[in-house]
């Protein structure tokens, strides 16, 4: 954009130059000749400016991307301080609210995976795998592993619940 518009302002200068010749000109065939320059020069001037007038707006569109990106960010990192990595019974990594970060929101877990790629996506409880009870990423597909299931023995000693509240 630079370059348009330091070739406008060069060939607005000549055109001044250009338009004094004019006046100062003798002859018919003189203002002619200058006048035929001129309006060459008027039109090479008019194509610098459409250029620079164009990069403009281009760049006026790149900065209002990088200025909702950049809101983006700022709300992801106000929203991570909320989260921290949790460990899982059974293995698993994910993030979990903190509870004096939670809210009037009920108790959940952010995929660790799209955690990282800045993706905020809320894990939801899904069908057990072999003897675990599982949480699911409906962003990226990801199964993490929430709690063993107890024991036969375990469940009838009332224990069935004991992974409550680890959403
Ligand atoms: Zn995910």
């Amino acid at each position: 954009m630079m370059d348009a518009i330091s070739g406008a302002l060069t060939a607005v200068s000549s055109l001044m130059t250009l338009s004094k010749d004019i006046s100062n000109a003798k002859t018919d065939h003189e203002i002619a000749v200058k006048t035929t320059e001129l309006n060459e020069r008027l039109g090479g001037a008019l194509q610098q400016l459409i250029a620079a007038q164009t990069d403009y707006l281009a760049l006026l569109s790149e900065k209002d991307k990088l200025k909702t990106e950049l809101v983006k960010l700022k709300d992801w990192a106000h929203e991570q301080e909320r989260y921290q990595l949790h460990q899982t019974e059974a293995g698993g990594l994910l993030y979990r609210v903190k509870p004096a970060m939670q809210g009037s929101e009920p108790e959940h877990s952010l995929c660790a995976q799209c955690y990282q790629q800045g993706i905020k996506s809320i894990l939801q409880p899904s069908a057990d795998i072999g003897r675990f009870k599982m949480l699911k990423c409906h962003a990226c597909d990801s199964d993490i592993q929430l709690q063993a299931y107890p024991s036969a023995m375990a469940m009838s000693s009332g224990e069935g619940n004991k992974w409550k509240g680890f959403f």
